[in-house]
């Protein structure tokens, strides 16, 4: 298991340099470009046809960018049309950002510099590391990505950087249920429905209501300030929520996966609310964050089912939820529906931690108690 993290970094050099890395942004993105173009037309995402169709000419015409670059905008180009499904053709803008691999940079985290290649040579830059960031020293330098700013005239480097994760002391599993009534609800039947978060958030959907439909000027600015303070707000109370799960007494937390898009489509509506509310992803970041800075794991399960199977005697059946309530048709078991779901996730993050043979999972599942709410 490995944990990643990425860390900006702003980049000093002199004007040449800086001239040079925009040459090599504008010229990576016209390569893009160009490879998404060609397989667009030809209907392909395939890194082996495009790089035999395509490279050779590139290099020819460009010989001035990197081969490494070269290739790194053709999988990226490849990524794209992918992540498409080449329905449509993906485009880069001249100041995109662009990827960096081991062979087009080489970053000396300890001495503040880098040697970053470009049109025109390697070119040295230098960034003064953050304190916060010395914790990261060490870890291994998984990929950059170049990013240009344009309107202050300043480049970056997003780094991603890697280092195994501490293994969990033991193997206790604590499931979250995340949800839209309850902001999570945990296996050890902990609840965690802040009225304030309601209480907030009907406060500014009335607003919201309100100054729509007045449309002017003022009120649409009111409206953007307002939905950053809740958007603050929620932040908040996402960060409280994550520091007190973290801090109970399980060495592992599971998760539902709610990136895994081959379940979008068997959840139905309700999983797509999930799916598109960044406070979701917002609290699962946190938590991933603080778990591993205690030596935590958290694991992702698959969420198929963990509404509507019993998490008594595993019976699975959609009727057996009723809103807020789930009674199993079959062994008559009862308890709210979202710890329900909280503990099929915790039962599915110990099969899980089996399979990963993290130590032998602790069956006795001090998790999931069977405590009828
Ligand atoms: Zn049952």
């Amino acid at each position: 298991m490995y944990m990643d993290r990425t860390i900006k970094l702003k980049l000093e050099m002199p004007d040449e340099g800086k001239e040079n890395l925009r040459q090599t942004v504008v010229l990576f993105n016209q390569v893009f470009n160009e490879v998404a173009k060609y397989g667009f037309e030809n209907h392909t995402y395939s890194k082996v046809s495009i790089h035999h169709a395509t490279y050779y000419d590139i290099r020819e015409r460009h010989p001035e960018l990197n081969s490494s670059h070269v290739q790194g905008a053709r999988d990226v180009a490849c990524e794209a049309l992918k992540g498409v499904k080449l329905k449509r053709l993906p485009q880069s803008i001249p100041f995109s950002a662009i990827r960096y691999n081991k062979n087009t940079i080489r970053i000396v985290f300890e001495h503040g510099y880098a040697s970053v290649s470009s049109v025109n040579g390697r070119v040295k830059v230098c960034f003064t590391i953050p304190k916060y960031y010395e914790q990261y020293l060490g870890w291994e330098v998984r990929s950059s990505t170049l990013n240009y700013d344009s309107r202050n005239d300043l480049f970056y480097l997003h780094v991603t950087l890697r280092t195994e994760s501490p293994k969990p002391s033991g193997n206790t599993v604590l499931g979250i249920d995340r949800g839209i009534v309850n902001v999570a609800v945990c296996s050890n039947n902990v609840f965690f429905n802040d009225s304030k978060v309601k209480n907030a958030r009907a406060k500014y959907a009335y607003l919201r209501k309100e100054l729509q439909s007045k449309g002017t000027k003022s009120a649409k600015r009111l409206l953007k300030k307002m939905s950053r303070k809740e958007r603050r707000f929620v932040t908040d109370v996402n960060h409280c929520i994550a520091k007190d799960i973290v801090n109970m007494p399980f060495d592992v937390i599971a998760l539902e996966d709610l990136t895994s898009i081959r379940v979008q489509k068997r959840k139905g509506k309700n999983f797509n609310r999930k799916l598109n509310n960044w406070s979701f992803y917002q609290l699962e970041q946190f938590i991933r964050y603080k778990a591993e800075a205690l030596g935590k794991q958290v694991v992702s399960v698959d969420p198929r089912f963990s509404s509507q199977k019993c998490s008594k005697c595993g019976h699975t059946y959609k009727g057996n939820r009723d809103g807020s309530s789930y009674r199993c048709r079959s062994c008559g078991f009862q308890i709210h529906a979202d710890l329900n779901a909280a503990r099929n996730i915790a039962q599915a993050g110990i099969s899980c931690l089996s399979r990963l043979s993290v130590n032998q999972p602790n069956v006795g599942m001090s998790a999931v108690q069977d405590t009828v709410q």
